[in-house]
């Protein structure tokens, strides 16, 4: 088994578990403000992030390394770095070729590129979840299932959150009444949830971010302190699979 990054995969080390780790957390601080008045008292009650950051490391912290032991106790050979295919029965890892008869290919999906000026700002997935501090202003690019879950989480730590979708409903591919009530809930929480924004450019301003969508034909621009890109992922194979159209640049006006 070769992998050129920790082993455990994006679930365990970078998405499901860690995320759960700060959605349980999110859960809390939801039930508490549901019970007030009933019993709780909501002052005083905060998140402390870079605490909480300490326990998702705590919880994934091993995880590799029992895996690869786990492994290497029923006889399968782990090598770590960068799989290449030579041809179809020879891949190469860094000076090293192994061959076998049947090659399985396992690598997962990727952000695809948005293709925009100021990509470079970008957040990923991996990196929200392991922010020292949550910043104050956040803005998510793309309205799936990974925006969600994390806007969910920033907006009940304290951030102000906005969501900018490109289509003209969130969360496609989910039951279309629950995504309608999930959207409503949002923005019933603070979300600022936007629908039918093409985001076009990122750029710093100061110690801040500014995002440049087109709604309706005109430029909204949106200043944040961090952009997290939830605008899919595929196959590392296919860079962009998952990507957004292009907005011409004539929709800006710088
Ligand atoms: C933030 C986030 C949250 C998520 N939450 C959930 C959830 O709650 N529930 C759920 O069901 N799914 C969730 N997912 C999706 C889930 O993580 C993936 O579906 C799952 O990890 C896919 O498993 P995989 O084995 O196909 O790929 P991966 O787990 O991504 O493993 C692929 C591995 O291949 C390695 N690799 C790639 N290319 C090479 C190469 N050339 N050479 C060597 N190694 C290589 C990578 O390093 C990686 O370790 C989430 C994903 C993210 C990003």
């Amino acid at each position: 088994m070769v992998d050129e990054l920790p082993l455990g995969g994006t679930c365990a080390l970078r998405g499901c578990d860690p995320k759960k780790v700060l959605v349980g957390n999110a859960e809390a601080i939801e039930w508490v403000r549901r019970l007030e008045g009933k019993g709780v008292r909501w002052e005083g009650l905060r998140v402390d992030w870079p605490e909480l950051m300490r326990f998702k490391r705590d919880m994934i912290a091993g995880y590799s390394d029992r895996k690869e032991r786990g492994l290497l106790d029923r006889g399968i050979e782990v090598v770590h770095g960068h799989a290449m295919f030579i041809d179809g029965h020879t891949i190469r890892v860094g000076d090293r070729r192994i061959e076998a008869k049947r090659i399985a290919i396992a690598t997962g999906a990727k952000p695809g590129p948005l293709s925009i000026p100021g990509e470079e700002h970008l957040t990923y997935s991996n990196g929200f979840l392991d922010l020292e501090q949550l910043p104050r202003r956040i803005a998510f690019i793309g309205g799936g299932y990974i925006s969600f879950e994390f806007a969910h989480v920033a907006a009940r730590s304290g951030a102000n959150v906005t969501i900018l979708h490109r289509g003209k409903r969130s969360l496609k591919g989910f039951d279309a009444d629950l995504a309608m009530r999930l959207a409503d809930k949002s923005r019933k929480i603070g979300i600022d949830l936007r629908l039918e924004r093409q985001v076009g450019w990122i750029a710093r301003r100061g110690s801040g971010l500014t995002v440049g969508s087109v709604h309706d034909g005109s430029e909204e621009v949106v200043e944040v302190d961090m952009v997290v890109h939830g605008a899919g992922r595929g196959s590392p194979d296919r860079p962009g699979a998952d990507r957004p159209e292009r907005v011409p640049a004539e929709h800006f006006e710088s």
